[in-house]
């Protein structure tokens, strides 16, 4: 497949930031707020896949969701072909839907069971102005076709396909209107094994053939090296690794990373794997994250000055930034 990458970031965030407010007592004032998204900076190349990891509820969809503006960022800036898309007005949001795009994790509940499948493809044409049924037809019967689907499967109802298949609509939906970025959320993690590696191949062929640039949420560490130029770890609401995807899941350096490549099931048998780390308790509340580093109650390395200072997200490889004040030192 070849390499459609360019050194140009198609779209950056800045320290951005998704709080959601708990309101309560009479006057529902915030009593508290879940800090979803806490101060992620990271850039996407046009034409690359980046992957975003970390267990549920770390923050990634909300990621995801927040440079769509299908969240409102609380704070933050996000780049998008050079401008700050957070101070664009509602009314400039709607060209900006042309270009970004999101595939959900289930294809079924994503599709409207009443509507025809070129009626759901063909629903982003009519609300950008292709106002002739003709023509936006033609466009879905090219969508069909591009997705691996025969054109005469448009008269059908979501109900009639599998789930590859209704991931396959999905993806012609979010096709529709030539987006340049499309963001993946979870977008195989519902489907069988073959059928992933089946969606997981057009995905890879639309990139090639039409130069877009992916940021693919997943829990699945095996699918994300496979699919990923560079994979970014979530914990809690921050960014704690970014690197190169050979380089990441061959040299770990944050122990959270560490702890989630050492769950990964290996496929062949003859190849130990050195040992499984099992992080002690459970992922802390985003409402009330731990002081300084937001892993260190789970860490097996903690030291004094963890609970006390945070660490920042620095380079600690060519390519590769950690946020850990021992990386290198410490784990795998
Ligand atoms: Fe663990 Fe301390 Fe590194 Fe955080 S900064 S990951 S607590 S060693």
């Amino acid at each position: 497949m070849p390499d459609t990458r360019t050194a140009t970031p198609l779209i950056a965030t800045k320290d951005l930031v998704k709080y959601y407010s708990i309101r309560g007592g009479v006057l529902m004032k915030e009593v508290a707020s879940v800090k979803a998204v806490d101060g992620v900076s990271l850039a996407i190349r046009q034409g690359e896949t980046l992957g975003l990891v970390g267990e549920s509820g770390c923050g990634k969809s909300t990621f995801g969701r927040a440079i769509l503006r299908l969240e409102e960022p609380t704070s933050g800036e996000v780049w998008f072909m050079g401008e700050n898309i957070l101070a664009y007005p509602k009314h400039r949001l709607r060209n900006l839907r042309k270009e970004m795009q999101i595939i959900f994790q289930d294809p079924f509940s994503s599709l409207n069971p009443r509507k025809t499948v070129a009626q759901i493809v063909g629903e982003p044409l009519l609300i950008h102005g292709v106002r002739n049924r003709g023509e936006r037809e033609d466009r879905v019967a090219e969508l069909m076709t591009l997705v691996g689907l025969q054109r005469d499967q448009m008269r059908r109802y979501p109900h009639m396909f599998s789930g590859g298949q209704r991931q396959r609509i999905g993806v012609a939906r979010a096709l529709a209107l030539n987006p340049k970025l499309i963001i993946c959320d979870e977008a195989v993690s519902a489907l069988d094994v073959s059928i992933q590696a089946q969606v997981i191949n057009l995905l890879e062929e639309l990139q090639a053939n039409l130069g877009l640039t992916y940021l693919f949420i997943s829990h699945d560490l095996s699918v994300v090296e496979h699919v990923s130029n560079r994979v970014a770890v979530m914990y809690l609401g921050k960014i704690v690794e970014v690197a190169p995807s050979r380089d990441l899941y061959r040299h770990p350096l944050h122990p959270y990373t560490q702890a989630l490549l050492s769950a990964v099931p290996i496929p062949d048998p003859s190849h130990k794997r050195a040992h499984r780390i099992l992080l002690k308790g459970d992922v802390p509340s985003p409402i009330d994250p731990p002081s300084g580093c937001r892993f260190h109650p789970r860490c097996l390395y903690a030291q004094k000055r963890c609970s006390k200072e945070e660490p920042p997200l620095l380079e600690n490889r060519p390519h590769h930034r950690v946020a850990c004040f021992f990386a290198g030192q410490v784990g795998a």
